[in-house]
């Protein structure tokens, strides 16, 4: 395995979300969201299943079209009917549970694709850029493999150098390990942590809560589809205040 490279500075961007709601149908999924993540804060993103974080991410880069509220993101108002959806989602760098990486291109070329379509490189640029975020995961000499070749935590850290290849100011994360076998969930942490070192933003979704601990600067406590409980990591996981929140850690620690 090459080893990461942890040289990379990016440029990071935030996130402002106010009073965000979104329905399906008659379900009230997010009932009045605020959350803000500052340029370069990791922000770990905790709550039972079915309180909405999945919605909240997906709002984020409007996979999801909000009801109520406004969510800003890398100086684009999301929900501004004007906005250049495009330029916005650039910006925005998405990691799901499931990698989704193209099983019919080479690792190279899942992190290519999206450049050579979406942001017009040139091959070369396009594959240096690759190359580059391939040896930032650690995955270097990988580049011409299949991802069938590949484990759950290789596959899942060529994603997030699919990801860092269209140069995102702003990373969010859905639950990235919790697909991978026990073995491969510390290398993909891993990365996501030297990603965190090089001053990236990232709101992340997890039931990590050593990884929350360890590199959150703050963890939201979501339940319900509203904010319960928010702070420092270590008093939110370590001292929680609010019922549900003690609740929601007796059961995952
Ligand atoms: P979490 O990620 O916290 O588990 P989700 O955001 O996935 O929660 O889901 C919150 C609620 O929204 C659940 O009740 C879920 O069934 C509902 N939901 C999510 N996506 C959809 C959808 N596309 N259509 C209808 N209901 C949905
Ligand atoms: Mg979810």
């Amino acid at each position: 395995m090459t080893t990461p490279n942890n040289e990379l500075r990016v440029k990071a961007s935030g996130v402002d979300i106010a009073g965000l709601r979104k329905s399906y149908g008659s379900n009230e999924v997010l009932k009045g969201i605020d959350l803000t993540v500052k340029p370069g804060e990791v922000v770990c993103l905790i709550g039972p299943s079915g309180s909405g974080k999945s919605t909240l991410l997906r709002c984020v880069n409007l996979l999801e079209q909000p009801n109520g509220g406004t969510i800003h993101v890398a100086g684009f108002e999301t929900t501004d009917p004007e906005v250049n959806l495009d330029k916005m989602r650039q910006n925005v760098g998405m990691v799901f549970q499931q990698f989704n990486l193209f099983p019919h291109l080479t690792v190279l070329e899942n992190c290519t694709v999206a450049q050579l379509k979406v942001l017009k490189r040139s091959k070369n640029d396009a594959e240096k850029t690759a190359r580059e975020n391939l040896e930032r995961v650690g995955l270097g000499d990988f580049g011409g493999r299949y991802p069938d070749q590949l484990s759950g935590g290789q596959q899942q850290r060529v994603a997030i150098a699919r990801a860092l290849s269209m140069e995102p100011t702003l990373m969010l994360f859905d639950e990235p390990t919790s697909a991978l076998d026990p073995e491969t969930v510390g290398e993909v942490l891993s990365i996501m942590k030297n990603l965190a070192k090089s001053g990236m933003t990232m709101l992340v979704v997890t039931h990590e809560m050593s990884f929350a601990k360890e590199v959150a600067d703050r963890v939201v406590f979501m339940d319900g589809g509203v904010v319960v409980e928010e702070g420092k990591a270590v008093e939110v996981i370590g001292n929680p205040q609010q019922p549900r929140t003690q609740d929601f850690l007796r059961r995952v620690l």
